[in-house]
């Protein structure tokens, strides 16, 4: 925490610089200059997802159908992280609508989020890795500016990171999510949970893993409570 002022003022002032130079490199043309304080994120994000069509900055844009850039509500408190898109996700072009993405829905209503209305859903990488392989270091690196610029539109107050590539990439760390799950991090001003991911659970349906995610659900749910109320 900082107390003086000019400390707070220096450090909006560089996240702006910061996000300024994302959306340069990212190839945004419009800088939205706006009378209204707050302009809507969701403008910023489509204008995100404008920006990345036809990208070819990964060698992923030679197996994909789809950019499956995320959905969901650019309002927001809490946005939910996966790791790239699947069969079913690059044929609709919409993140977590497979099998993995309905017990995510459900996992979501269990603490009383709607996706749709409470949440914005992204994934690390935006194109599916060919047969769901793992991403790799490269393909990360060059998706990392695309969520990047996501979460600082967002600014959610809580970010849950579904699984180690989420969870990896977010925190910046090689841990696994056995070790790193249950307890908070801090991601710039949002507070980041990290949880097994859905498709874990399915492939590992024992209660002891079901009964971790719900603990880690429940623990999202209260940051958001606290954060938010
Ligand atoms: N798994 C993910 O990590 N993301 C999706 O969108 C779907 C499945």
């Amino acid at each position: 925490m900082q107390d003086d002022p000019r400390d707070m003022l220096a450090e909006c002032l560089s996240g702006i610089a910061e996000t300024l130079r994302h959306h340069r490199d990212l190839g945004v043309r419009q800088i939205q200059l706006s009378h209204e304080p707050f302009p809507d994120p969701g403008d910023a994000l489509r204008e995100q997802e404008r920006a990345l069509q036809g990208c070819t900055h990964c060698k992923l844009c030679g197996s994909r159908s789809t950019i499956v850039f995320g959905s969901g509500s650019g309002r927001a408190r809490l946005m939910v992280v996966g790791e790239g898109p699947g069969e079913e996700e690059d044929r609709q072009g919409k993140p977590f609508v497979g099998r993995a993405g309905q017990l995510l829905t459900k996992m979501l209503a269990s603490v009383g989020f709607d996706r749709e209305r409470d949440c914005y859903i992204a994934n690390v990488v935006k194109c599916r890795p060919e047969r769901n392989r793992n991403p790799e270091p490269d393909e990360v690196a060059a998706c990392n500016p695309f969520l990047t610029a996501q979460l600082d539109t967002i600014r959610p107050s809580v970010i849950l990171a579904l699984g180690n590539f989420a969870a990896q990439t977010l925190i910046g760390t090689k841990e696994g999510i056995t070790k790193l799950r249950g307890k908070v991090y801090t991601y710039r001003s949002s507070v980041l949970v990290p949880t097994f991911h859905p498709a874990f659970l399915l492939r590992n349906p024992g209660q002891e893993y079901r009964r971790m995610a719900w603990d880690d659900l429940k623990l999202a749910r209260r940051e958001f409570e606290r954060l938010t109320s």
